[in-house]
């Protein structure tokens, strides 16, 4: 175990500054900056969220950063630098719109890179994140959590989206409570995270397939964190809209009109479960019963739990006393 000559964090923190500097400074500076506000974001936003742009040049990072070859491997490490089989290095991101990712305690751990402008289609996927690092472990982190948390004392309430563009465009709005789960599914550490920090998580993934499949995951994930006094609801977005896309068409007040109206996970969950179930035939009741069971005895509080058993007998069409004998006893705390 050595000292490293600079701390990692600082490593992290001086490229977010090199990419926030590179965005006011670079000669593609202009297309970027329209990109951004075609996009309909404020200088103030970009700066809340310190916004960069990762340069087109293959050792924008590398000459900016990289002084010696201790602090390259440095680099290598935090993968904001690739190095290739003949040992050339050169920038991880480039000709990127940069969005760092901060853990709760505000330090830089990580970066979402995004492409923009046209005739792109050569220059890899959409959205580029930093890979797993020593500093970085992606369904730990939130994106947006610690600026959320700037912006409040105590937090009211928290939206997991799925996306950078749509944590931003939200502050922007004013909506500065919402936070991204990094692509992936939210796990059950990062709803561990937001719970530690707020009673009221509200789900908002795009209204696709995708998103969908990832609120019923959420919801799976959360089971066993819903103690009492816990509130997890769900927006559900028409199809084809994301967080960003519906809070620039309806406005913020609109949105918020949205998050009142969300469905709590209890409505969900039975509404999700009856889907392509026919709960009239006794064949669709046992399917019901065998696919809530499991599920429902992993929900932490005794309340919810109840109040989940009376809805499945009622939809089941039994007395509770007649379900009960089909669940486990709730483990005896001390
Ligand atoms: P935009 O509005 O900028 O087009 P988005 O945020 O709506 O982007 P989606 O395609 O809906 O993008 O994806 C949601 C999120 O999933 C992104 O913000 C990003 O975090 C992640 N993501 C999307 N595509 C990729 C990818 N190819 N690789 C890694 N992560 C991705
Ligand atoms: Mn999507
Ligand atoms: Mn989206
Ligand atoms: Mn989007």
């Amino acid at each position: 175990q050595y000292a490293q000559a600079q701390d990692d964090f600082e490593v992290m923190q001086n490229a977010a500054k090199f990419f926030a500097h590179q965005l006011r400074k670079h000669k593609n500076s202009g297309e970027v900056i329209t990109y951004l506000k075609n996009r309909g974001l404020s200088g103030e936003v970009v700066k809340d969220f310190q916004i960069g742009y990762a340069p087109p040049e293959w050792d924008g990072v590398l000459n900016a950063l990289g002084k010696d070859s201790k602090t390259r491997q440095q680099l290598v490490d935090l993968k904001l630098v690739n190095k290739n089989d003949n040992g050339r290095h050169y920038d991880f991101f480039r000709d990127r719109v940069m969005f760092p990712i901060r853990d709760r305690r505000g330090r830089v751990v990580g970066f979402g890179g995004r492409i923009f402008g046209q005739d792109k289609d050569d220059q890899g996927p959409k959205y580029l994140n930093s890979p797993e690092t020593r500093v970085f472990h992606k369904g730990r982190e939130l994106y947006g959590f610690y600026e959320a948390k700037q912006a409040h004392r105590t937090l009211p309430y928290v939206v997991i989206v799925e996306g950078y563009m749509d944590v931003v465009a939200l502050a922007q709005a004013g909506i500065k409570e919402a936070v991204a789960s990094l692509g992936t599914a939210t796990t059950t550490d990062q709803l561990q995270m937001l719970f530690r920090a707020t009673s009221k998580v509200i789900c908002c993934y795009d209204g696709d397939r995708a998103g969908r499949e990832a609120a019923w995951r959420a919801l799976e994930n959360a089971l066993p964190l819903l103690t009492d006094g816990v509130e997890l609801s769900f927006l559900f977005l028409p199809d084809g809209e994301d967080p960003d896309t519906v809070v620039r068409d309806e406005g913020a007040d609109a949105f918020r009109e949205r998050l009142q109206s969300s469905q709590s996970f209890t409505d969900y969950f039975f509404a999700h479960l009856q889907e392509g179930v026919n709960i009239s035939s006794d064949t669709g009741k046992s399917a019901l019963l065998k696919q809530a069971k499991p599920l429902i005895e992993r929900v932490a509080s005794q309340f919810y739990r109840d109040t989940m058993l009376d809805r499945l007998a009622q939809l089941l069409r039994r007395e509770r006393s007649q379900l009960d004998s089909h669940f486990n006893k709730p483990q005896q705390s001390k």
